[in-house]
């Protein structure tokens, strides 16, 4: 039975539910009337149900197609301007008790090789992250109780806080670790950690019970009331996502939206990131094993579809995808990428030989930092190192209050120009502080309060003679 307000996985997210929503979406994708009432109720930037954006994903008729695109840029441009926010992973350890059938790190696999990082090699990771620009960090490890515990994750972001090195400081770890107790979502949550996030993979229970055989994974709804835990152990800023390719995509579109529902209904507050992860090559996995590939086209469709149905979301493209790909989806409605990635355990510190990789999936997109923030620049964007909203408090409910009253453009606008320009003082090439310096210039003269503005002015200013690290 369908109560999107059930804390029972199986009642959150309906198998019914979602069938019944694909039979409604199928009967109605060339129903011009609901459609356009779709879209139109879409423009009003309060978001779809899943019903109602489930149709939209099922129709095909180009004109329509056209409007939802259209929309979902006008959405982007509203709510998040032309920032673009960089952070990078840091993979911690790839040991693993689990038996995922898509990750190279499952328990089988012996031959990739099993690293785990010292205090001083998290140390060494770090200050190789810091001395590219890097100010956000998303850390990964596999789930393995002895080897990878929670006191291990725990100490790991300790040192990552810790270390300052010339100008640098990781202001921000997001955590992407396998689902865990309330008592210790908590203890993250005292750590200090920005984002909890965890994918779901897939939604269908069945498959997901086939594609994680063993291991504590295996619980379907253990894994699925994993946010539940998180927000009842104070961590109200959580990151949903699903891997495409394991499973049909609108079974998965609609789990997806159902999660982020229950959230809102029963905590008041919605995913704070949507991630569109898709499988990948990796060790000993190969992506064409995987029935329900999605093409480019419907990869970019979701990306607009997720922007109009959840406009306060924040929604992340990795490396995983290729520059062409990221170009593709960016204006319809990215507001995080991820930037010089390495999916090995100590893969920045130092080069991996080709032959025994510990690394979890294959990167498309490998440029470097500055090539990433020079390609977004002259694309039209403005990449931010932004820190400031759960380091103000402003998580949960409060960060979204501050996006439905718009006010965020009096925030994040110029934070997103001061740590730019921190980030082109310390790090960037020539041409990356040339193209920098007049973006900042045009932009400072777009923030609304004339007060914010001045004072942004003044800090920009104070940027160059040596201070760092303001916030609004
Ligand atoms: N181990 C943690 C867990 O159980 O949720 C999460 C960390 S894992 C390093 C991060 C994510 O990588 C997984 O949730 C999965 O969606 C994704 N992933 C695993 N194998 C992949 C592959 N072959 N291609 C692309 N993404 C993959």
């Amino acid at each position: 039975m369908y109560d999107v307000k059930s804390f029972k996985a199986e009642e959150f997210i309906s198998d019914e539910e979602i069938r019944d929503t694909l039979a409604y979406a199928d009967e109605n994708r060339d129903n011009v009337e609901l459609i356009d009432a779709i879209i139109e109720k879409a423009k009003e930037r309060k978001g779809l149900t899943h019903r109602e954006a489930s149709v939209l994903l099922a129709c095909e008729l180009p004109e329509k197609l056209a409007e939802i695109y259209a929309l979902a840029e006008q959405i982007k441009k509203d709510f998040y301007g032309n920032r673009i926010v960089l952070f990078a992973p840091l993979y911690l350890s790839n040991y693993c008790v689990n038996g995922c059938v898509y990750c190279p790190y499952h328990l089988k696999n012996k031959h990739i090789a099993r690293k785990k990082l010292t205090q001083e090699e998290v140390a060494a990771e770090v200050t190789a992250l810091q001395d590219m620009g890097h100010k956000r960090l998303a850390i990964e490890a596999g789930e393995d109780p002895v080897n990878n515990p929670i006191e291990y994750i725990l100490e790991c972001i300790d040192t990552i806080y810790g270390i300052r090195h010339k100008n640098g400081a990781i202001r921000r770890v997001n955590v992407n670790i396998a689902a865990t107790t309330v008592e210790n979502y908590r203890r993250l949550h005292d750590a200090g950690i920005g984002t909890y996030i965890l994918f779901q993979e897939t939604y269908h229970k069945e498959s997901y019970e086939k594609l994680h055989p063993t291991g504590p994974k295996h619980d379907y709804a253990y894994h699925t009331e994993a946010m539940d835990r998180a927000m009842e152990g104070g961590i109200d800023d959580v990151g949903l996502g699903v891997l495409f390719g394991l499973e049909m995509y609108r079974y998965e579109f609609a789990g997806l939206l159902m999660h982020a529902e229950h959230l809102e209904a029963v905590f008041g507050v919605g995913p704070h990131t949507i991630s569109v992860p898709r499988v990948k090559r990796a060790d000993d996995i190969d992506p064409a094993q995987f029935d329900n590939g999605i093409s480019d086209e419907v990869f970019a469709k979701i990306c607009a579809l997720i922007r109009i149905s959840v406009p306060y979301t924040g929604m992340i493209i990795s490396t995983r995808e290729s520059q062409a790909v990221r170009e593709r989806v960016l204006p319809l409605g990215v507001s995080q990428i991820s930037g010089a990635s390495r999916t090995s355990v100590g893969g920045y510190a130092s080069d991996e030989p080709e032959e025994i990789t510990s690394a979890q999936f294959d990167v498309s997109d490998q440029r470097s930092l500055d090539e990433i923030v020079n390609w977004l620049m002259k694309l039209g964007y403005l990449p931010s190192f932004c820190t400031a909203c759960y380091r103000e408090g402003r998580t949960g409910d409060r960060f979204m209050a501050l996006c439905k009253n718009m006010q965020i453009l009096n925030c994040c606008q110029p934070n997103a120009l001061m740590t730019l320009k921190e980030y082109l003082e310390d790090y960037a090439g020539e041409e990356t502080k040339k193209i920098g310096m007049e973006l900042i210039e045009r932009e400072l003269e777009k923030i609304p309060n004339p007060k914010v503005r001045k004072t942004a002015y003044e800090h920009i200013h104070d940027i160059s003679g040596g201070k760092r690290d303001f916030r609004f």
